[in-house]
């Protein structure tokens, strides 16, 4: 049996966080707003009406294309992509042909799980356009646009064919949107359209020793209409499987062909045969000058902020954090702030005393609170590290009082749970709730006593053998001191009024 390859090449958009229009002065990205109210002649493409190109815009897909590591353009222009559509009211795109803002970058991602850890794509180019409008139809057989979205500020990225399954496009896609997060030029929501990405992807056959057999690429399908990073592995999984099978029948694909993702069917269907560059009849804008990039790019560059590869291994190492836990933290911007400024709070405490281990017993403790617990109360209640009334300060006392013993995991989730609630400090909210860990050894010894005292048959059946009823008197304890005796003194007391009363 033949080795057929995958060969997989990615053509991104991402809509660029702007307060304008790529164009014109109209308000960007507006929702709840009205069909048709955020638009003016240059972006209803009006005879006569003038583009200026939005300088925000500019400064943002450059940016991008520093964190892609490519060239950016000393020079730049706009072409205009000639196409007949009713979402297109001049008839032709504003975009970018011959001369990109960035071109010739490259990301590399971490590929788990699998025989290639690692993935170099290489990034062909990354280049400014105005977004289309909105089509939609309507019950009764109508096709209406809103021109809201018309000119709207895109960067579009464009990989080579670099990727070899369809987990590697995925995991790039999410290391896009996230990279796209930290540079606050897009929240690239795949959902929600802010990030689009059309999928090509053909075969090549291998000889046994991995060498190809044929050709080095083939005709391609370009796979559209995915709105998210699973249908764009569901997609390119079914799309491989459909191409195997024509391989396999003798009957490769003989021309590059266009397919829509149909995901209540889980099947592409074809839709035409691709278009060429020459069906859109590129040429210069010429309403636009050229753009002299060089100075903003060296501005730019100097405002490139840590990314999130090299925050992970940072993260990691300065907070002696596990791989996969550095890795959850910075997946999320503001988590990864979060916890960075509590471990700022945290090491200042370290520095003045000697109860801890330090700070990789810390770390722990952090990571555990942090992501098992406190991720899982938000979710519960529908909120985010932005909006949590828990301050990095709060939670590193609460760290503290963890880590002296002072609350147990029992207290401690009710005080997590009244800080998300209320904002109040943790020590506060332990003297009011009276949760401290009750190490008053005179007052537990009333409380053991008055619980064995309560359960005579299990002690006698303790005392006849019956081990396991330590855990129940032990559980009494915590149920009458709610949850404030320290387990490993009540266990230790237990165990010593048991012995005595025999
Ligand atoms: P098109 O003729 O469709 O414009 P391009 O050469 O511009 O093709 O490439 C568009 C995208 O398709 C790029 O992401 C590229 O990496 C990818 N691609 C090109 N050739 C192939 C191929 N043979 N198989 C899979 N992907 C490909
Ligand atoms: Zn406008
Ligand atoms: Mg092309």
């Amino acid at each position: 049996m033949p080795i057929y390859e995958p060969i997989i090449g990615l053509e991104i958009h991402i809509q660029l966080k702007t307060k304008t229009k790529m164009f014109c002065g109209c308000s960007a990205h507006e929702t709840d707003v009205q069909p048709n109210t955020n638009v003016c002649p240059i972006c209803l493409g009006q005879p006569g009406a003038l583009p200026v190109p939005n300088e925000q815009a500019i400064r943002f897909g450059i940016l991008m294309g520093l964190a892609l590591n490519c060239t950016i353009a000393e020079r730049s222009k706009f072409d205009r992509k000639n196409y007949f559509y009713p979402d297109l009211p001049k008839a032709y795109q504003i975009s970018q042909f011959d001369f990109p803002i960035a071109k010739n970058g490259f990301l590399d991602i971490e590929i788990p799980n699998s025989e290639r850890k690692q993935a170099h794509i290489g990034i062909t180019r990354a280049h400014l356009e105005e977004d289309a409008a909105k089509s939609f139809h309507t019950e009764n057989g109508k096709t209406c646009v809103d021109f809201n979205r018309g000119g709207t500020p895109l960067v579009e990225i464009v990989t080579e064919p670099d990727f070899r399954s369809p987990q590697e496009a995925k995991i790039f896609l999410q290391e896009l949107r996230l990279i796209a997060r930290y540079l606050g030029v897009s929240d690239a929501d795949m959902e929600k359209g802010h990030l689009r990405c059309d999928a090509n992807v053909s075969l090549r056959k291998l000889n046994k020793d991995g060498t190809v057999d044929g050709a080095m690429f083939n005709p391609k399908t370009e796979i559209k209409n995915m709105n998210s990073f699973r249908h764009v592995e569901r997609a390119l999984e079914y799309e491989i499987e459909r191409q195997t099978q024509l391989w396999e029948e003798e009957n490769p694909p003989k021309i590059s062909t266009t397919r829509g993702w149909n995901d209540g069917k889980q099947i592409t269907e074809e839709q035409r045969s691709k278009e060429d560059a020459a069906d859109y009849r590129y040429f210069p804008e010429p309403d636009i000058p050229s753009l002299e990039l060089k100075e903003i790019a060296e501005e730019m560059r100097k405002e490139l902020p840590e990314l999130p590869s090299a925050r992970r291994v940072r993260v990691q190492e300065e907070y002696g954090l596990k791989l996969s836990d550095a890795r959850q933290i910075c997946d999320d911007p503001a988590l990864a702030d979060f916890t960075e400024r509590t471990f700022s709070e945290l090491l200042e405490w370290v520095g003045n005393t000697s109860e801890v281990e330090g700070l990789k017993g810390l770390a722990r403790l952090v990571s555990g609170w942090l992501l098992s617990k406190l991720t899982g109360l938000m979710s519960e209640r529908g909120i985010d590290i932005r909006t949590i009334k828990i301050t990095p300060e709060n939670f590193a006392e609460f760290i503290t009082l963890i880590a002296t013993k002072k609350l147990n995991n029992t207290t401690g989730l009710k005080v997590l749970n009244s800080m998300l609630d209320d904002g109040n400090d943790p020590t506060h909210i332990m003297e009011d709730q009276r949760l401290g860990q009750m190490d008053d050894e005179g007052e537990l010894a009333e409380i053991v006593d008055r619980v064995l005292s309560a359960h005579p048959v299990e002690v006698v059946r303790y005392q006849a053998g019956e081990e396991q009823l330590l855990t129940f008197l032990i559980g009494m304890v915590m149920k009458e001191t709610e949850g404030a005796a320290e387990p490993g003194l009540t266990r230790n007391m237990l165990l010593v009024k048991l012995k005595n009363l025999k």
